[in-house]
């Protein structure tokens, strides 16, 4: 059976990205790929980054993530950002996982062969340790030979007020001058894009900006490009008469004679169905009116006047096409959610170009 809706990834996109953001930040870089790589495909972001060197290693949220990220073989290391419990860790630390850890009883529990990286809370307030706990624990981490790093998370760097990230990084650098030559990496994308190079860091995390998208104060900084377009397949055409309504709720009303294709891509798939009214699609050349209200599993479009015939490939969105950035802002989401939304129906598939 085929697919109706395929996600292209582009392999140059990506590497432009990671080449942009990691000589910008003047470091290699982790590379976020947790929930499904923000829903471009784990498998295939590994595929088309793992021989690049501005690529350190990866990172995930779940312990999940780290086994099944193991097993894809990347050939770099793997961070964990959460805590693992005390029935994981041993597993975890066998696969080669580096752990996140902030509490004492998470250093006790770890296996002698864990290697970990020790999480500094510098105002985030969701993990690590406060900064006055964080040098003793990096110290008992230092002399059992498990501290492999040191990282803080800023939770306002998208913000063009860059004061409350300041203080963040000068917290971190108050612990991080007790680990001389412990790697340190506090940076996501926008920190990337907002500080360039930051003073004492040796690596950086950007996720949503390796995959394109930049907050839109900071979208002059560095060119970057959309990894994913979305392409869904037509399942019908047909016309819609003067007067009548299209779709639930009878939301858009026909005032001429319309020619409608059904688009085989829904909100299961990852269509915004807030977008409706909104929505545009683009069809040779063209934006076109997404009509009444986006179903689960289907959109019906006005392509009249157009050559459209059921099985043709149309562009949802995507760098040449509609921006997914607009597509997120009609659905009044974010652009995470609306990549990590990519449903379970897509096939995600990797181009060279
Ligand atoms: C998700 C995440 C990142 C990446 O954040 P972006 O905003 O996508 O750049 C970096 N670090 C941590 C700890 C994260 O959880």
């Amino acid at each position: 059976m085929q697919p109706r809706a395929r996600a292209h990834l582009s392999a140059e996109a990506l590497a432009h990205n990671l080449r942009g953001l990691s000589e910008h930040a003047g470091v290699p870089l982790i590379l976020p790929v947790k929930a499904n790589a923000y829903g471009h495909g784990v498998r295939e972001v590994v595929q088309a980054s793992r021989e690049l060197p501005q690529v350190w290693g990866y990172a995930v949220a779940m312990p999940l993530e780290a086994a099944e990220l193991v097993g894809l073989n990347p050939g770099k290391p793997v961070l964990l950002l959460t805590p693992a419990a005390p029935d994981e860790v041993q597993e975890l630390a066998d696969l080669g996982v580096l752990l996140n850890v902030s509490t004492p009883e998470e250093v006790q529990a770890l296996p002698g062969n864990a290697r970990v990286h020790l999480k500094v809370d510098t105002g985030m307030n969701r993990l690590g340790a406060r900064p006055e706990q964080a040098a003793e624990l990096g110290s008992a981490l230092r002399e059992r030979g498990q501290l492999a790093g040191l990282y803080t998370h800023l939770a306002s760097a998208d913000d063009p007020d860059l004061g409350s990230a300041r203080r963040q990084l000068e917290l971190f650098s108050q612990v991080q001058a007790a680990f001389p030559g412990v790697t340190a990496h506090a940076a996501n994308g926008a920190g990337v894009l907002a500080f360039g190079r930051l003073p004492g860091m040796d690596l950086a995390r950007p996720g949503l900006a390796s995959y394109g998208y930049a907050p839109p104060h900071l979208a002059q900084v560095l060119p970057l490009r959309p990894v994913m377009t979305l392409r869904a397949r037509v399942g019908a055409v047909h016309t819609v008469r003067t007067g009548e309504s299209v779709s639930y709720g009878g939301l858009w009303t026909a005032r001429h004679d319309t020619r409608a294709a059904t688009v085989q891509v829904g909100y299961a798939d990852g269509y915004p169905r807030n977008a409706t009214g909104q929505a545009r699609l683009w069809v040779q050349g063209q934006r076109r009116e997404v009509l009444g209200r986006i179903c689960m599993d289907q959109l019906m479009l006005d392509v009249s006047g157009l050559n459209v015939q059921p099985g043709d490939w149309l562009d949802v969105w995507g760098e040449d096409s509609v921006h997914p950035a607009e597509v997120a802002a009609w659905g009044g989401v974010a652009e995470y959610e609306l990549l990590t939304g990519l449903g379970m129906r897509v096939e995600r598939v990797l181009s060279s170009s």
